[in-house]
């Protein structure tokens, strides 16, 4: 039995691209207009926008976890892809489609797009510090970052007797390893996804915290062979090693991907190679 579709949801990789894209295209312009399609989101959009945002100049992009930040010289308009959440440029802009919730429309007619067919993005505005946001003051540390490593992977799961993979996902251990990196850096530390956190070895640890890093910076590497579809998925990133392989075959041993349910996420790993 083929198991259910999931969808491709944007992790650090995607979200970083796509900063690292909408601060070309964005920095600089001027926001003339907010237009809001649906009120609500995973959270409502707030409708401060529409007078705060006019007059006001995106001065550049940043990133926290998963989140967007975009600086708006008075505050920060936060945004958070979701599942299917989507950001697109476009000059000029396109007739809006049916899932084409919110546009920022800039002095000179161009447009940036929110597209989330399943409306579990966010956007959120604060005046304030955007990290110290109830959104984001509990997200740990940047994966990418000194701060993670495998003394701080072992230190946070020492008590801690959920699954390494489910302990991984957790944004408040690390910012923005969702299900597809968490299987894959599982596989590539040969490490089985559902361990208890606790029974790791400091060294195990180690490992771990260096191919998380590195399934990361291989996914940011090959950006350039994300396409952009017209109207739906968002991303089609690079082929996994396990992740969507399940019944497959093991790149490293030649057996057979197993792949079970851990946090109902599918979870695949190869029970030879991980242990
Ligand atoms: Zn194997």
């Amino acid at each position: 039995m083929a198991a259910a579709q999931e969808v491709l949801v944007p992790e650090l990789p995607e979200v970083e691209l796509t900063k690292r894209r909408l601060e070309q295209e964005l920095a600089g312009r001027r926001v003339a207009e907010v237009v809001t399609r649906a009120p609500k989101l995973r959270l409502p959009i707030p409708g401060e926008l529409a007078t705060i945002l006019p007059g006001r100049i995106i001065r550049g992009v940043a990133r926290r976890g998963k989140y967007l930040l975009f600086d708006c010289e008075t505050g920060w308009l936060i945004v958070h892809l979701g599942m299917t959440g989507f950001l697109r440029f476009l000059s000029p802009p396109s007739p809006p489609g049916k899932h084409d919730h919110l546009d920022l429309v800039f002095d000179d007619g161009s447009v940036l797009r929110f597209h989330d067919p399943r409306k579990f993005g966010i956007v959120a505005w604060t005046p304030d510090d955007p990290l110290a946001h109830p959104l984001l003051a509990g997200i740990g540390p940047e994966p990418l970052t000194a701060a993670f490593d495998g003394d701080y992977l072992f230190h946070v799961s020492r008590s801690r007797r959920v699954a390494v993979k489910q302990l991984l996902m957790d944004s408040a251990t690390v910012a923005g390893v969702g299900n597809i990196y968490a299987n894959e850096a599982l596989f590539r530390a040969a490490i089985r996804p559902d361990r208890p956190a606790a029974t790791l070895t400091l060294h195990e640890c180690g490992r771990l915290a260096h191919t998380v890093r590195a399934v990361l910076e291989d996914s940011l590497r090959q950006g350039s062979t994300y396409r952009v579809a017209e109207d739906s998925v968002a991303y089609h990133p690079l082929e996994f090693a396990v992740y969507g392989r399940g019944k497959g075959d093991c790149t490293r041993c030649g057996g057979t991907l197993e792949e079970i349910r851990l946090g109902n996420r599918s979870t695949v790993f190869c029970p030879r190679c991980q242990e």
